[in-house]
């Protein structure tokens, strides 16, 4: 299953907010290729949240009623993987509401900042735009533009409505189960039995050849000339080390050796969470599998530029973990993307 870039970037999903841990890639190549060290990758877009979580606040049930009874408390909506946001204003934020001003929905709480401020989230109708320069953006769009706290507590919000907006009934028997944990989890009133947020871990990959040319591949749903990495998501009992091989194996006939890890992001669109790598081909013969993946070429950092000059070339956008991906190898700003 899986494939490149059309539900997760490639495949989408979340871990919310989380900063990116930074990894060093330990590189090497077993002999197969250039050597795979480079730079992990840092602030990425949507894995820039610097809002303490605040967890151990979550059974608190006396805290969590004061704080929502603060109206100094901030509130962010999110509906449908968007929330209110002044997108045009440079720099661009997060519309917070306080919590009388809150429509009715499952409620999360989001974190605490240095100055002992609760930002909560809300599962419900957007309000309203309070003027002209508000409106609904999706996250996918205001991640970039947005500040590293506010980026992160849109991003956590998105993730966590979206469980909420979907698992609304036990896997077990089927009834409609109950928030608790200050909304970061559900229990059954039947079997007690109690539900987490689901992140459906995705991995993503750059795969190179000897000659450090990249392999691009345009995913069958995607419209000509658009190209990404491949990308898939790592299938029950498998390690995402092993989801890299097969897919690049499955999609397009190429095998790897050595394997890095570079860096993740959440990609909650619905509930992913991408995974990063770097891979050295062992097999170069391009065989693609017709069905995820139409075509898919290798490229060299000439070949890519005159490409996308001409406009035979499309690249992901920045909010993406691939776009990062392409960038590191490529080594300077990509010349331009969809
Ligand atoms: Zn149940």
């Amino acid at each position: 299953m899986s494939s490149a870039a059309s539900a997760a970037e490639g495949v989408d999903r979340p871990a919310a907010g989380a900063e990116v841990t930074r990894l060093d890639p330990v590189g090497g190549s077993s002999g197969h290729g250039p050597a795979l060290t480079g730079p992990a990758l840092t602030d990425l877009a949507l894995a820039r949240g610097e809002l303490d979580r605040s967890s151990y606040l979550r059974p608190n049930d006396t805290w969590l009623a004061q704080a929502w009874a603060d109206p100094q408390t901030r509130v962010v909506v999110a509906e449908h993987g968007c929330a209110l946001c002044a997108i045009d204003d440079e720099p661009a934020s997060l519309l917070f509401v306080s919590p009388s001003q809150a429509p009715e929905g499952v409620r999360f709480l989001l974190g605490v900042d240095e100055l002992s401020t609760a930002y909560f989230g809300v599962a419900g109708p957007l309000p309203a735009p309070a003027h002209g320069g508000v409106r609904a953006v999706p996250l996918r769009e205001a991640g970039p533009l947005l500040s590293d706290r506010d980026a992160g507590l849109m991003t956590e919000a998105v993730a966590l409505a979206n469980w909420h907006e979907t698992f609304t009934h036990c896997p077990r028997c089927g009834s409609p189960t109950v928030p608790f944990a200050a909304g970061h989890a559900r229990r059954c009133p039947a079997d007690a039995s109690e539900h987490f947020p689901r992140v459906d871990p995705a991995m993503i990959v750059l795969v190179t050849d000897a000659d450090d040319r990249a392999l691009l591949a345009r995913n069958a749903m995607w419209p000509e000339r658009r190209v990404s990495i491949l990308a898939g998501f790592v299938e029950a009992g498998e390690s995402a080390e092993a989801a890299v091989a097969r897919e690049v194996q499955e999609e397009t006939g190429i095998t790897v050796g050595a394997v890095t890890y570079l860096g993740s992001q959440p990609w909650p669109m619905p509930q992913s969470l991408m995974l990063g790598f770097r891979a050295a081909a062992t097999r170069t013969e391009i065989t693609v599998d017709a069905d995820e993946i139409v075509e898919a070429h290798w490229y060299s950092r000439d070949e890519l530029r005159d490409a996308v000059a001409g406009g035979n070339l499309r690249l992901p956008p920045p909010v993406s973990i691939a776009h990062r991906i392409i960038q590191s190898w490529y080594g300077s700003e990509l010349p331009g993307s969809w």
